[in-house]
Formats: structure tokens, C-alpha cells, sequence
């Protein structure tokens, strides 16, 4: 697998590189860094604009990605993809329909105390725009969520229930399903955060049942910058767009502009094409070997990294029933961003931090967390690396 991605043979410090920080962004396939470079020295032109062979040969790539995208997540219609810059800006495009087109002062909205600050922010601030109450499903102390409280949160007045997937700070994976029905039988509608999930788990929109779906390009090696937004037809048929510019008109008549059908009415400016284009190579090199298989082989990794952890006196933080993708640990007495910055001297690349999830860890009684996270092109061994480096780390830090 290491041979796709030659920056993995990267030496740092000294040291070969171990890159545990795939859930901040996955490295990018040799494959995919061909197919963007081919793209320029072959085929580029604005989509949507212009008639001639670059325009169309790009558009004609762009629109494969979307079908590619379409597939992967078992989408009805590619009109149901919605490009964008990333989770972030999906989640805020919804937002900000849901604030100027759905919601009325009292409504509630649900998310999780698991939700990274993309899925949190927006909605709060929409709450305070509109007079919408916000309603936050608790931990319970080993980091999954409290699906009682969850129960008797959801009333005739919640509008849309917002939850991850897999939690980026903790690696704790939802009951997404469940927790879709249950807000359907509400009378609410669902968005799920896909943006760790993608890479650890197989999607299928229609088997979770959720409305709305987002994830980033870049958590599954492609350009920064791309992202989609997956909306059920019917439901993305009947909204007004929330962006305004090129692209996303059919004819102006007047003062009267006739909005573009799915997805182009949503899609206002020059899109990121290539970034889409880049998505659907990322996606056809992960189907190569499969999403499940490939989940499978980080987490083989993962579960060697927390037998060493726990070897070396760390804890992890929490103890979910199904964990994927990501292990956020504690050593006494060090600090974890003294760990991160010890362990790059050996090569390690780690994060430390409070990973964009303050509620979740705030619940938890934690600020900050060493989060490690193998994707499946590490390998089992690495593992005696990264134990010698820990070993080290810990003595230097320790004294
Ligand atoms: N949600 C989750 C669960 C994430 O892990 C991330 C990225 N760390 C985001 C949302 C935000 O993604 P982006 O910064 O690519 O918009």
C-alpha cells in the first residue's frame, strides 16, 4: 500500500515518518496527485461557461466525479450531490437555509455533544439569529452518547437532528441508524456528519435514512478544498438557494432570475472543479480495495497503538462500545502537546489539542487530548517504531 503514497517514505527528524494525524487529512494517492496534474497539462477550462473542447472535457470530468460521488454514498441522483468546499461550508449552507427558510422562534434543533465545531457553531449561531432553541444529547462517561436522553429530547418541535457519524476528538461511532428513525418518527430531519466516517465506514444514504449528508474531500486524499453536501432530492427540490453569483441561473428575465435545477442552483461561482475531480480519482483508488477492508487495516493498527498506550501507563479517553479511526489518549503528569512535540522529534506526527470538539471533551472533564489516528496505509510494523518512540518520549518528558 505505501508504495501509493511516496510522502509515507518521507524521513523526519531523523526518522522515517509515522503519520497518525490521518483524521485531520489523509495523504494524497500518487494516483490522485496524477490525475489533478494530467488535468492541467491536458484539460482545463471554466465549466458551465464556455463551449469549447477544455470547458467541456472539464465539465465532462466534474460530472463524472459527481456520479462517482453518487455511487459511493448510494445516493438516488447525482443531482443530489452538492459540491462545496468542505464539510464546514456544507453544514453552513444548511444553516443558513434552515435560518432563512425553515425555522420559526421556539423550533429546536438537536446535536450531539460529539459534534466537531462544524456541526456545532452553525447551529448555534442559527439559533440565536431566529429564536430557535438549541438542545445538546449528553456523553455519558465513556464517550458514546446518551440515547435515553436522546429519546426525550426529540419533541413535535424539533426540526432537525445534526449528528456525527464518528467523532473526530474521541473516535466514538454513533448509532446513526437508530438515532435517524427515532428523529424521523419525531417528524425531524437528519444530517449526518460523514467526515470520519467516509474513510472507516461504507456509506449508504438510504440505509441510514438521513436527509442530509456531508463530508470533505481531503479525509479521503484529494485537494483541499472540496467537499460535498448530499441532500434528498425532494426535500433540495422545494428550497431556495442560500448563495447568489455565476452558474445557478437558467435565464434572468428582468429582475426576475430563474433559478438552475439541481445541484447548479446551489452551486453559485466557479466551483472547485478540479478538487472534484480529484475527488472521484480518490474515491476509484479507495473502491480498488474497498472501504471495509481498508477501515479493517486501520484498525488493526489502532488497536496495536492502544495496547502500547496502555503498556506505557497512557488511558484512553473514553471507552465507546464501537470506536473507529481515532484513539485520544492521556499519560499522568505530561502534557499532551509536550508528547506531541516529543514524539516528532522520533518521526511521530500526532495531534494534540482539544480537536475542534471542546463540548465533547468539556463533558469529559478534559481540555486537551494526544489524539492518535492510523489510516490503512499504516502498517502493524511500524508499531515497534512508535513504541520506542513513545518509551522515549515519556523518559525525556519525565526526566
Ligand atoms: N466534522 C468532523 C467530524 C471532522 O472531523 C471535521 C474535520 N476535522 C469537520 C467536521 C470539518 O471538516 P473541514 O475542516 O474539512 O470542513
Amino acid at each position: 500500500m505505501k508504495e501509493y503514497f511516496p510522502i509515507l517514505s518521507t524521513q523526519v527528524n531523523g526518522s522515517p515518518l509515522l503519520y497518525y494525524d490521518n483524521a485531520a487529512t489523509l495523504q494524497m494517492a500518487a494516483p490522485v496527485q496524477e490525475t489533478v496534474a494530467e488535468h492541467y497539462r491536458t484539460c482545463n477550462g471554466n465549466v458551465h461557461r464556455s463551449s469549447h473542447a477544455m470547458a467541456r472535457s472539464t465539465e465532462e470530468r466534474m460530472e463524472a466525479a459527481r456520479e462517482t460521488v453518487r455511487a459511493f454514498l448510494g445516493a438516488e441522483h447525482p443531482e443530489e450531490i452538492l459540491f462545496t468546499s468542505g464539510t464546514t461550508q456544507s453544514i453552513n449552507l444548511l444553516a443558513r437555509i434552515y435560518e432563512d427558510q425553515l425555522l420559526h422562534p421556539g423550533d429546536e434543533i438537536v446535536v450531539t455533544a460529539l459534534e466537531h465545531n462544524s456541526n456545532f457553531l452553525p447551529w448555534l449561531e442559527v439559533c440565536r439569529r431566529t429564536g430557535a432553541v438549541l438542545r445538546v444529547v449528553p456523553l455519558i462517561p465513556e464517550g458514546d452518547l446518551d440515547l435515553d436522553a436522546y429519546a426525550q429530547l426529540l419533541t413535535d418541535r424539533t426540526r432537525l437532528v445534526c449528528m456525527t457519524w464518528v467523532s473526530n476528538a474521541i473516535g466514538t461511532v454513533n448509532p446513526v441508524e437508530r438515532m435517524t428513525a427515532l428523529a424521523h418518527q419525531a417528524g425531524a430531519k437528519v444530517l449526518v456528519d460523514g467526515a470520519q466516517a467516509v474513510l472507516h465506514r461504507s456509506v449508504d444514504v438510504a440505509r441510514l435514512g438521513c436527509d442530509y449528508f456531508s463530508f470533505s474531500g481531503h479525509k479521503l486524499g484529494t485537494l483541499t478544498g472540496i467537499g460535498v453536501l448530499y441532500g434528498r432530492q425532494e426535500l433540495l427540490d422545494n428550497l431556495h438557494p442560500p448563495f447568489f453569483g455565476g452558474g445557478m441561473i437558467s435565464t434572468l428575465e428582468g429582475l426576475h432570475p430563474n433559478y438552475a435545477p439541481l445541484p447548479y442552483r446551489f452551486e453559485a461561482g466557479t466551483p472547485n472543479y478540479v478538487g472534484a475531480i480529484s475527488l472521484g480519482a480518490a474515491i476509484d483508488f479507495l473502491n480498488r480495495f474497498g472501504i471495509q477492508a481498508l477501515a479493517a487495516r486501520a484498525e488493526t493498527v489502532l488497536n496495536g497503538i492502544q495496547s502500547i498506550v496502555l503498556a506505557h501507563g497512557g488511558s484512553t479517553v473514553g471507552n465507546p462500545q464501537i470506536r473507529a479511526g481515532v484513539l485520544s489518549v492521556l499519560f499522568p503528569g505530561v502534557h499532551p502537546y509536550d508528547l506531541a512535540c516529543a514524539l516528532d522529534q522520533f518521526g511521530v506526527a500526532v495531534r494534540a489539542g482539544h480537536h475542534c470538539a471542546s463540548y465533547a471533551l468539556a463533558q469529559l472533564d478534559i481540555s486537551e487530548t494526544l489524539r492518535i489516528s492510523p489510516a490503512f496505509y499504516n502498517e502493524p510494523e511500524e508499531l515497534p517504531q512508535f513504541d520506542q518512540a513513545l518509551e522515549r518520549s515519556l523518559r525525556l518528558l519525565r526526566g
